[in-house]
């Protein structure tokens, strides 16, 4: 019988977030969204305008956001969803929407103190970009990490510069690891955001990215296909048939390589994107997350592979 790296769940083969976290804290952690009212440097003009070309619009629409409901009444909701769903029984605070380190350090101190003071939350896991995490900010989480559980997600997509221009990203690779090398050693966990499909990508340059995972000390990811979303310039590409998604068959090979190159400590809190029916444009692959996420695990099953195998 093969001996899997001690991280690697024995059933499901990959380092996941939940099992992670279910060792960490000692019962099931459920991330809660929440929606605090941030914007975004490559939107608001002070980096870009515009955002990445397949930004949800609809999403910066007054009636998208939720920051006239307050953050406390978001979590309750939240962790009352998840308790019922899945059995919780502690939470992570995410600050998922737009970039939520893009403030005054006093705000982001009031906000995150907030999530914090409610007795079954953890910790928070805050979303935000590269060129978007001054120096206060970084202290701040430092300082909160020191008794708390924090996770800095940095959107990074891809590590080409070529694909981060024509994305209308607004910011380069060495930004990125400018900012993995200003928190590192922070005490904090570092997640790093890819996709893989986007036009003129190869999956041998998207396979680097792993190479760079490991060489970087990152500790969790998230993976999604592109897709094209109603309202964005994705999808005018996609309308005129300069955006061809990649198959299905081709987006599970390529997850599943990526997860035999990444070392088995990093845990994986994503492995697929998607979009509600109403807003979705492509790819249609009409599956379900789940249904997804146990495609690329039957893909490694069936390799007879699991997280970290091509590491040797
Ligand atoms: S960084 Fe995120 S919020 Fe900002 S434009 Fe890009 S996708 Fe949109």
């Amino acid at each position: 019988m093969t001996l899997l790296p001690a991280t690697v769940h024995p059933e499901i083969r990959i380092n996941s977030y939940g099992w992670y976290l279910r060792k960490r804290f000692g019962c099931r952690v459920s991330k809660v969204n929440v929606d605090a009212g941030f914007t975004c440097p490559n939107r608001d003009g002070s980096r870009g305008t515009g955002g990445c070309i397949y930004c949800d619009n609809s999403s910066f629409s007054p009636g998208a956001t939720q920051p006239h409901i307050s953050i406390e009444e978001q979590m309750l909701a939240g962790m009352d969803y998840h308790r019922k769903r899945l059995g919780s029984q502690k939470f992570i605070i995410y600050f998922q929407k737009f970039t939520n380190t893009y403030d005054s350090v006093e705000r982001l101190q009031a906000l995150y103190q907030r999530a914090l003071a409610h007795p079954d939350v953890v910790g928070i896991s805050v979303g935000t970009r590269p060129d978007a995490l001054s120096d206060g900010a970084i202290e701040l989480l430092a300082g909160i990490a020191r008794e708390r559980y924090v996770c800095l997600e940095l959107g990074l997509q891809s590590m080409d510069d070529g694909i981060l221009a024509n994305i209308n990203r607004g910011h380069t690779f060495d930004e990125y690891l400018g900012a993995v090398n200003r928190v590192s050693g922070r005490g904090m966990d570092i997640c790093t955001h890819l996709i893989y499909g986007f036009p003129g990508e190869s999956r041998a340059g998207f396979l680097k990215s792993a190479e760079m995972i490991a060489s970087l000390g990152i500790n969790s990811v998230k993976l999604h296909q592109l897709h094209a979303v109603k309202g964005t310039r994705l999808a005018e590409l996609y309308n005129r048939g300069e955006f061809v998604p990649v198959a299905m068959e081709e987006y599970i090979a390529a997850a599943a390589d990526f997860l035999e190159l990444i070392p088995a400590a990093v845990t994986v809190q994503r492995l697929y994107g998607s979009a509600p029916l109403e807003i979705r444009v492509a790819p249609e692959w009409n599956l379900k997350n789940n249904q997804m996420w146990y495609a690329v695990l039957n893909e490694l099953k069936a390799r007879g592979s699991w997280q970290g195998k091509r590491r040797g």
